[in-house]
């Protein structure tokens, strides 16, 4: 049985993580490639388990070795994906997924058409923030500079979404975790004639609903929301009122979809 190689992409604090971490949780035969990277480790970030963490001349070190299926500088850092990874998985027969960017995931389409690539997109820009946010306070680092620097590149990153087989709109996770399960349970059946232990015709329908080509209707709102269709054609996203903003009540969360989403310690 051949490997699956599955690619995700999406911008920074959609969910990406927690997503994956499930679906590791419930699916076997899936490998996570550990990535190089040349930012410092974040939060309880251990080296060997999120990242390999290095330095950036050992980094060109290994870009000149041709260590790399790809590689790209994200958000003024080294991050790359070793051909040692892919190979690995491959004799482990194991499926293998890759949490890259959407440059790393072009190079990788360029080089291996027969990925399957998922991009997940976070509702809008409002929730977006809070997710950023509540992160960053796990970490027990808050720094707004960096959480609007994120911010402001995701519309540019979302704007390679039709480059994906598949859209995922994590809005409410538990729905975005059995997307992701079908996803690579149909795969997994078209490719290599795996059967479906559970509920099959269901799973199949799932996944086709997520397929990019389907979306149009589902990703609208989400893509309004961005400025990345509509009238508005805006250049600065609509975040909503700011909760830390001293004129605005916290309280006063009106229009946000997510309602358990608001920006708190205990996330
Ligand atoms: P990424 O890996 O995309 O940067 P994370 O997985 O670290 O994002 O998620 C960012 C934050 O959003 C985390 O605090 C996580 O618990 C939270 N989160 C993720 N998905 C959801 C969801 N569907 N609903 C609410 N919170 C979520
Ligand atoms: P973070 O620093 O938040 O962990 O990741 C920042 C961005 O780098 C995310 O979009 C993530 O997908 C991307 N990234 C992580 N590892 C790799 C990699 O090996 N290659 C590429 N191209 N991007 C990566």
């Amino acid at each position: 049985m051949a490997g699956i190689l599955f690619i995700i992409s999406a911008p920074s604090g959609s969910g990406k993580s927690t997503l994956v971490s499930e679906l590791r949780r419930q699916v076997s035969g899936v490998e996570f490639a550990i990535s190089w990277t040349t930012r410092p480790p974040r939060g309880s970030e251990e080296n060997g388990r999120e990242y390999f963490f290095t330095f950036r001349e050992e980094f060109q070190r290994m870009i000149d070795a041709g260590i790399f299926l790809e590689h790209a500088e994200v958000f003024g850092h080294f991050y790359g994906t070793t051909r040692h990874s892919l190979d690995e998985a491959r004799s482990d027969g194991n499926d293998l997924l890759l949490d890259i960017d959407v440059q790393g995931a072009a190079q990788v389409r360029a080089k291996m058409p027969e990925a399957v690539s998922i991009f997940i997109m976070p509702p809008n820009p409002r929730v977006l923030r809070t997710r950023l946010r509540n992160r960053s306070r796990a970490e027990g680092v808050v720094n707004d500079e960096e959480v609007y620097r994120r911010l402001n590149a995701s519309r540019k990153e979302i704007e390679n979404y039709r480059q994906y087989t598949y859209i995922l709109v994590n809005d409410i996770l538990d729905r975005a975790v059995a997307q992701l399960e079908a996803i690579v349970l149909a795969e997994r059946y078209y490719r290599n004639g795996e059967t479906i232990a559970y509920r099959s015709h269901r799973v199949l329908e799932v996944a086709a609903a997520c397929l990019q080509i389907n979306s149009q209707e589902r990703l609208k709102p989400v893509l309004e929301a961005f400025g990345i269709i509509g009238e508005s054609g805006q250049q600065q996203l609509d975040f909503g009122p700011d909760p830390y903003d001293d004129d605005v009540d916290p309280d006063d969360d009106e229009g946000d979809p997510n309602e358990d989403e608001k920006d708190t310690d205990d996330d």
